[in-house]
């Protein structure tokens, strides 16, 4: 599932395209993607709209519109928008411009989503559902330690948690925790300062790197232009069973924290 770095990605990649464009014909071909509203209304509703900004909050995109409406896009597993997709498979949406060009919407497993949303409602929309940004100057050690205050959940599980922290994911915390030096079922609560900051330092460290490589390709993530990242080939932790831990050489082992597959190494983050 694309996580903050890969919806990052696609933002930076596909934000020249549509900003400062007006949305001349809208094509949506699939229920789901809208749902529970009509796709056909959606499509009407978005032809003649305006691109001012395109943002990020965590793993969703938000298309601004000059009208103060927004449309509120979220990959989920396998969503990419694609620049002028002449004839890609699983074109869920596309959006024709008023320079003539074309941006496409592809979902291969069509859990990803468009919500239009009217002016006010973004706000409270996200506000119910995604955190602090992790990577602002706002996000202090302090204000993680905050966030972490109190809860009993393991540390992976609070930190896939988006009201915790928006963007993070399965790939992405696993990374950090490896570079933290933190076990992922340490309880939330029980982290000392230096602890903390360490885990500040290193989720910042493992979501810019992220971004850098452009993203993690496992299976249907696709920048824009089609191309793909190449985050995986940086993974300390993430998928990595059996290897040898990076730092210090022991095999890397996998256990499942709240049903999710976790990688990290049993010398370097110890429990106790
Ligand atoms: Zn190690």
């Amino acid at each position: 599932m694309p996580e903050l770095p890969e919806v990052e990605t696609v933002r930076r990649a596909i934000a020249p395209a549509l900003e400062g464009r007006t949305l001349e014909h809208v094509v949506i071909n699939d229920i789901r993607l809208t749902r529970p509203e009509d796709p056909l209304a959606v499509a009407a509703e978005l032809t003649g709209e305006r691109v001012e900004h395109v943002d990020r909050r965590g793993k969703y995109l938000i298309v601004r519109f000059a009208s103060g409406r927004a449309l509120l896009i979220h990959l989920r597993m396998t969503g990419s928008l694609l620049r002028d997709p002449v004839g890609t498979s699983h074109l869920r949406a596309l959006v024709r411009l008023d320079d003539g060009s074309e941006v496409g919407y592809r979902d291969v497993r069509r859990f990803g989503t468009w919500l239009l949303l009217e002016p006010g409602e973004l706000e409270p929309y996200l506000g119910a559902r995604v955190g602090e940004e992790p990577l602002v100057a706002a996000f202090t050690a302090k204000g993680l330690g905050e966030r972490l205050e109190g809860r009993k959940a393991p540390l992976k599980a609070a930190l896939l948690d988006q009201r915790t922290l928006a963007g993070l994911g399965n790939i992405y915390v696993d990374e950090a925790l490896w570079y933290a030096r933190l076990h992922p079922l340490r309880p939330a609560r029980s982290l000392d300062r230096d602890e903390l900051r360490r885990l500040h330092r290193a989720i910042r460290k493992a979501l810019e790197l992220g971004i850098a490589r452009q993203g993690s390709t496992l299976t249907d993530y696709r920048l824009p232009d089609g191309s793909s990242g190449s985050m995986q080939k940086e993974f300390k932790a993430y998928g990595r069973l059996d290897e040898p831990c990076d730092r210090c050489g022991t095999p890397l082992e996998k256990i499942r924290v709240g049903g999710r597959g976790t990688w990290f190494c049993p010398n370097c983050q110890r429990l106790d």
